[in-house]
């Protein structure tokens, strides 16, 4: 039985999502639900949660309610499923009255295979008698973490769900999915609910895609310009912790010319909702935000964030950063550290009106985060280690793990500024100490006797910009230290102390821009993605819900020019295909771009199936099951290929794979339903009829 519900839950991920395989954890997860047990999941962002209910909801069969608290999203999550041509819907106050009854009418006769509410919805009259007319096969609570006191968004409507699902006259298998719980966290979630300790699913907190790039005394406008403008094209996010020095980004990336949006607490709402808008449509690629933007954003291709500034805690930051690469493509997160950024959130804490020991706790994270700023470590391997994961390996990939023989011996250049430092006897401030060191003609500087100091002009072929970042790093690095001050003065510290008597070396990192291909420059996936950009604004949805990044790269690496081949790309299921596959295929088919240049390592790991080796095996009389085995591709796929063989006289009697008797319950279930969903079809005929199956003479049947 559950085999059979397996097979199921495979299929569906093929047909419906256009996947070849299961991620890690989620077939586990499935199986799960589907052998009538709970879960609790805890799985990083862009992981894959929303698969594990929605798989199963479409296997199960009846309704599947979703709680969820974020009701911006709860569209776009719709959407989404809606694309790929399951059948949702959501129940919230953003909708009219006569909507909601239409909505409620339509659940209640049990066309709706996910249904997405907030939990305050859940005591909710009308709502309650819809339900009481459908079978609940499932209850999925999103951002389940909302449930517990010690996580950190705590809500009080969620806790009222536990009792409602008591209150069920039956009750069906709860998932609960985070991905933000701590073990203390994921504890008190299953407590409440009555989820098993031994139910817990656990995939980690590492995300495989993303990069982590540090960059300490950078000059921040400059490498946010240029690394904007190597980036042109691609989407990202500039977070800055002040409002004042976002405005400033933003003012100062438009002059560039940069598509940019702007927001922000001060802004009005419209402003706000504009530019957000803006971003989630690809109509501007920059968002440069504080962090007030980002909850409740599902756009799966931002392929950057940089911060500014350096956040208060790791959490923030991880969940900050986390926004890129939802998608699963390479994305970078690059976080610019300044010494003065650790001032900011001081004062941030300091200003806010917790009790003494929750700011205590503040300033406890808030030295994490200064450490993260500082360490040597894979900064990966960092933060996975401050989430409570031990036995993480370096990344070899982060700007920690690739520094090796990039570093310059900057010690002799330490020494000048830390011995001006001294001569200064401690009492000035960090430009002050560089206008020296360059021996600048400012007034000041002669006023004080400063420039008859032996280490005036010692850096003059530096400018004073320029020496003042290389002060930046040492503070960075803490050779020298600023006082607590509103007018902070430098001081040498210890280490700086050893470096100045020649017992220590500096070694300071070359940093640069960036590694990352830009994928903008090949012109295909450019015209891809016009085209995305097209058919979505006819939809009236965000682009990233037609197909992803990660397909139209890998549609710009094969180009495919048929139907079946484009089947094989994947995130092409069998809904988009026939909702979007000839638009893309014409653009395609029309392309004389030379794909042999673009073929990716990736890429030549997944061969292309040999159709006609695939046409040859069958005209041999081997099954398709055994084709499959042969070439190492899936039956479905096979069959996907045949059919088109077929149509195109290439092979013949495929149909013949479908008994006649299943060929009549097939065709009356069409007769009935239509063939714009499967899933009502396949509600019709029944278990032991295959989508596969259904698909065959969905296409070849009507030439009998
Ligand atoms: P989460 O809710 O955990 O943040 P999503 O469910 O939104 O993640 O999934 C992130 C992305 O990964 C989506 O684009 C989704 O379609 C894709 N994805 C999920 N599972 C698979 C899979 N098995 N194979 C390929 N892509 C997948
Ligand atoms: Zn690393």
């Amino acid at each position: 039985m559950i085999q059979q519900k397996m097979e199921q839950a495979i299929q569906t991920l093929e047909t419906f999502y256009g996947y070849s395989s299961f991620r890690k954890g989620q077939e586990q997860i499935i199986r799960s639900l589907l052998t009538n047990n709970d879960a609790l999941v805890v799985m990083p962002t862009g992981g894959g949660k929303s698969l594990c209910y929605q798989i199963p909801a479409q296997v199960l069969g009846g309704t599947t309610l979703v709680i969820s608290p974020l009701i911006a999203l709860m569209k776009d999550q719709v959407d989404a499923v809606n694309q790929i041509g399951i059948r949702a819907t959501f129940v919230n106050s953003a909708i009219s009255k006569a909507e909601e009854h239409a909505r409620l009418t339509q659940v209640a006769s049990g066309e709706i295979t996910l249904l997405y509410v907030a939990p305050e919805r859940l005591y909710d009259p009308a709502f309650q008698n819809a339900l009481k007319q459908t079978p609940i096969s499932l209850i999925a609570i999103d951002e389940a973490h909302c449930m517990s006191q010690w996580g950190h968004d705590f809500r009080p409507s969620y806790l009222r769900i536990a009792e409602w699902i008591n209150g069920l006259p039956y009750r069906p298998p709860v998932v609960a999915l985070t991905a933000t719980a701590t073990p203390e966290v994921a504890e008190d979630i299953c407590l409440r609910l009555g989820i098993d300790v031994n139910n817990q699913h656990y995939t980690g907190f590492k995300r495989e895609n993303l990069t982590f790039r540090l960059l300490r005394g950078e000059k921040k406008d400059r490498f946010i310009m240029q690394y904007v403008e190597a980036k042109k094209g691609l989407s990202g996010i500039v977070y800055a912790s002040t409002r004042k020095e976002a405005e400033q980004i933003y003012r100062q990336l438009r002059k560039q010319q940069t598509n940019t949006v702007l927001y922000h607490g001060g802004l009005t709402e419209i402003e706000r909702t504009e530019a957000q808008e803006a971003f989630v449509h690809d109509e501007a690629d920059v968002m440069v935000a504080t962090n007030a933007f980002g909850m409740g954003i599902n756009k799966s291709n931002v392929r950057f964030v940089i911060h500014a500034n350096l956040p208060g805690t790791i959490e923030a930051y991880y969940q900050e950063a986390g926004r890129a690469g939802r998608d699963g493509e390479e994305s970078e997160c690059v976080l610019l550290y300044q010494a003065q950024d650790i001032q900011t959130q001081r004062f941030f804490i300091e200003q806010s009106n917790g009790e003494l020991e929750k700011k205590e706790n503040d300033f406890e994270k808030l030295q994490f985060m200064n450490r993260y700023a500082h360490t040597n470590q894979c900064l990966e391997q960092f933060i996975l280690e401050y989430f409570g994961g031990s036995e993480s390996e370096p990344c070899g990939k982060c700007s920690n793990c690739t520094k090796e023989g990039e570093q310059e011996d900057v010690t002799r250049e330490a020494q000048m500024v830390l011995s001006c430092v001294v001569r200064m006897k401690e009492r000035y401030g960090k430009s002050i100490v560089a206008q020296v060191l360059t021996g600048s003609k400012n007034k000041k500087i002669e006023q004080f006797h400063l420039n008859k100091l032996p280490t005036y002009g010692l850096m003059n072929k530096r400018t004073a910009k320029d020496v003042q970042a290389f002060i930046d790093f040492l503070l960075a690095e803490g050779f020298i230290g600023l006082t607590p001050t509103s007018y902070p003065t430098l001081k040498v510290l210890e280490k700086g102390a050893a470096v100045l008597k020649g017992d220590a070396k500096v070694n300071q990192y070359k940093e640069h821009i960036s590694s990352q291909q830009n994928n903008i420059n090949d012109p295909l996936f450019e015209q891809l993605r016009l085209k995305r950009k097209e058919l979505a604004e006819k939809q009236g949805v965000p682009p990233y819900l037609i197909f992803s990044d990660k397909t139209l790269k890998e549609m710009a690496t094969v180009v495919p020019k048929t139907n079946e081949t484009l089947a094989t790309i994947s995130g092409v299921g069998a809904h988009k295909l026939e909702l979007y596959g000839e638009a893309f295929l014409d653009l395609l088919r029309s392309t004389d771009i030379q794909v042999s240049t673009v073929i990716s390592t990736q890429q030549k790991g997944k061969a292309k199936l040999n159709v006609d080796e695939a046409i040859q095996l069958y005209n041999e009389h081997k099954s398709p099951s055994e084709i499959a085995e042969e070439l190492g591709f899936s039956e479905q796929t096979i069959i996907k290929h045949l059919i088109e063989a077929e149509k195109d006289g290439r092979a013949s009697d495929v149909l013949k794979l479908v008994t006649e008797e299943k060929q009549i319950r097939i065709k009356e279930a069409i007769n009935e339903h239509g063939t714009e969903f499967l899933k009502p079809i396949k509600e019709r005929v029944g278990e032991t009829i295959s989508y596969t199956e259904i698909k065959i003479v969905m296409e070849l049947g009507a030439n009998v």
